[in-house]
Parts: structure tokens; C-alpha cells; sequence
């Protein structure tokens, strides 16, 4: 359920945190353009949403893209250290570190929908392919919370502007 907002949003913040406070005299690895990159991975999971709409309109149906399938593993997110660690190697560290962020944009969705609960309903496959077993916390639901997430999401954006505005005024930002 984490809305896309919210994906996004965290993501990004995150990766910004950690450029910020981390990094700090490293930043050449990470521009805001990898920040940008990060939270597009930080949604892209959800592509299996959009998928299943194109190939219900041919009438088609791939239980593997299924939402909440193969793009909602940590398998998937594995994926792209592949590239990353080729790019870091050949002496090309930003590619290299677009891929790490997109892995990491990845998991950290489906940690969210995991933990938060939402998007992959049964549950998170975590350890697919090796298992097929589902696993979940679903925080939210279990609380009752579920109408709690529009908020979250206008709770997250104000605290992010509040502290961009502070760390760095927010028109050198945009
Ligand atoms: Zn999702």
C-alpha cells in the first residue's frame, strides 16, 4: 500500500541522506541526477501493474509478472549489481553507481510493501527464486491503519522540503 508518492519520496530522501551525511566529500559518485534515478527504481516494481493492464487488454496473462511476482523480489533488485560492479570496474563509477541505487530502490520497495504492507497483497517472495514462500508484516493492516497512508505520504513530503529548505535552501535544489 505505501502509495507511489511514498516510494518514491522515501527512496529519494534516503539516497539524499546519504549523499548528504555520508558521502560528503565523495559526491562526484552520486550527482542529483543519481538521486533522480533512485527514485524512479524506488517505483519501479509497480511496473508489473501497468504490465498486466497492456497484456489484459490482448487478453494475455503471465503468472510471472503477476503483481506482487518477479519484480517484488530481492532477486530482481540483485539483478543490477551485475552492470554496477562491470561499470565500477572499467573505471566508470557514476553508471556504476546508477545501478547500485536502482538495486537499492528496488529492495527498499519491496522491504516497504513487506513491512508497511501493500502492493504484493500475499506477502514479499524474498528469497525467490530458491522459494516460492511469502512473507509479510503488513504494519499498517495490522493496526488498522490503512487510511493512514494518504497522510503518511503529505507527512513525509513537508518534512523533506522542511529539511532541503534548511540544508541547502530549496532553490539551488530545484
Ligand atoms: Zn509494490
Amino acid at each position: 500500500m505505501p502509495l507511489a508518492v511514498t516510494h518514491v519520496l522515501l527512496t529519494i530522501i534516503l539516497v539524499d541522506l546519504f549523499r548528504d551525511y555520508i558521502l560528503k566529500n565523495h559526491k562526484r559518485y552520486m550527482t542529483l541526477h543519481t538521486v533522480m534515478i533512485a527514485g524512479i527504481a524506488g517505483l519501479m516494481p509497480d511496473i508489473d501493474i501497468p504490465l498486466n493492464w497492456i497484456l489484459g487488454l490482448f487478453g494475455k496473462s503471465i503468472s510471472f509478472l503477476h503483481h506482487g511476482g518477479f519484480t517484488h523480489t530481492a532477486f530482481f533488485g540483485l539483478i543490477f549489481l551485475i552492470p554496477g560492479f562491470i561499470f565500477w570496474k572499467i573505471g566508470k563509477e557514476k553508471i556504476g553507481v546508477y545501478f547500485f541505487v536502482i538495486c537499492f530502490g528496488i529492495i527498499f520497495h519491496v522491504f516497504l510493501d513487506f513491512f508497511v504492507g501493500g502492493g504484493a497483497y500475499e506477502g514479499v517472495m524474498w528469497f525467490w527464486p530458491l522459494s516460492s514462500q511469502v512473507y509479510k508484516i503488513h504494519l499498517l493492516g495490522s493496526l488498522g491503519l490503512q487510511n493512514l497512508s494518504a497522510g503518511i505520504d503529505a507527512l513525509i513530503l513537508l518534512g523533506w522540503l522542511w529539511h532541503e529548505e534548511m540544508k541547502h535552501k530549496i532553490s539551488d535544489f530545484i
